[in-house]
């Protein structure tokens, strides 16, 4: 049994404002293990970044317990956990040497030894002739790259994805959403992605986290199976996945 990393225990949110209250979710329950590449659809609105707003102790729960190792997660213990947001928030001010390093520089964690790390992450993933270069002189799909590079370069065990490629066309998320895919796999981490393409989810996910409209709560899981050497983008190709995005469309569109 693979290693149990984050569990969620009866977990609800609601926002309090003075035009009244918002529950954005109710009852709560997974386990994420060591590895896994967990994926979470749902409606627009249903509660999928304040999940992750919870899962990186950027707001507390207000209802039942988020455990990371068995303990009750802190936010002091959120620095095992990267966040990467939709849009890259790379700053123009800063070249994208200077934006990668930006996170182990704040945290004092600049070494000698994490910032060769860093450069050969920037020289693996295809950035490091750009690491000179403003923001706005990448692609999107590049800028995408870097800001992943950014949260990796804190080390997490976690990384937590909001809706990352919904920023790019068509033709890059596909590619980009591949590259990330490949990169969370080979630097060995857990990840969880908040996304409301179901295609992206079957492509990414080895399961599938369906949440009903708001309040989010869970209306099912699906284990995802591939082969385990296809890429994301060759998932997209496999005969499975027709019958996988069939599954989780039927999930979403049903009403009780
Ligand atoms: P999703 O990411 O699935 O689109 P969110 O988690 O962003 O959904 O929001 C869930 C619900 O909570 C939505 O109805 C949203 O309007 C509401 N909400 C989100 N943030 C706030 C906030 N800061 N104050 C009040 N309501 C909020
Ligand atoms: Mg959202």
């Amino acid at each position: 049994m693979e290693e149990k990393l984050l569990e969620l225990r009866s977990v609800g949110y609601s926002y309090h404002t003075m035009q009244g209250e918002t529950p954005a979710l109710h009852n709560i329950n997974f386990t994420v293990h060591k590895g896994e590449f967990l994926a979470i659809v749902g409606p627009s609105g249903c509660g999928k970044s304040t999940l992750l707003s919870l899962l990186c102790g950027l707001l507390e729960p207000e209802h039942g317990s988020i455990l990371l190792y068995g303990q009750k997660l802190y936010q002091k213990s959120a620095g095992n956990i990267g966040y990467m947001l939709q849009h890259d928030h790379l700053f123009e001010w800063r070249t994208i040497l200077q934006n990668v390093l930006l996170g182990p520089e704040i945290a004092g964690k600049l070494t000698p030894a994490r910032r060769e790390a860093v450069e050969q992450m920037l020289k693996t993933y295809g950035l490091y002739k750009f690491k000179d270069a403003r923001p706005s002189q990448l692609s999107g799909g590049m800028r995408q790259r870097a800001a992943l590079v950014r949260t990796l370069a804190l080390e997490p065990e976690i990384l937590l994805l909001d809706e990352p490629f919904s920023a790019l066309d068509y033709q890059t998320r596909l590619t980009v959403g591949d590259d990330i895919g490949s990169i969370i796999k080979k630097e060995h981490k857990t990840a969880i992605l908040v996304t409301h393409d179901l295609s992206e989810a079957v492509s990414l996910g080895s399961r599938v986290i369906v949440l009903t409209a708001r309040p989010g709560t869970i209306k099912n899981i699906i284990n995802i199976k591939f082969p385990e050497y296809l890429t994301p983008l060759q998932r997209r190709n496999a005969p499975e996945f027709k019958d996988y995005f069939n599954q989780l469309w039927k999930e979403m569109n049903e009403h009780e």
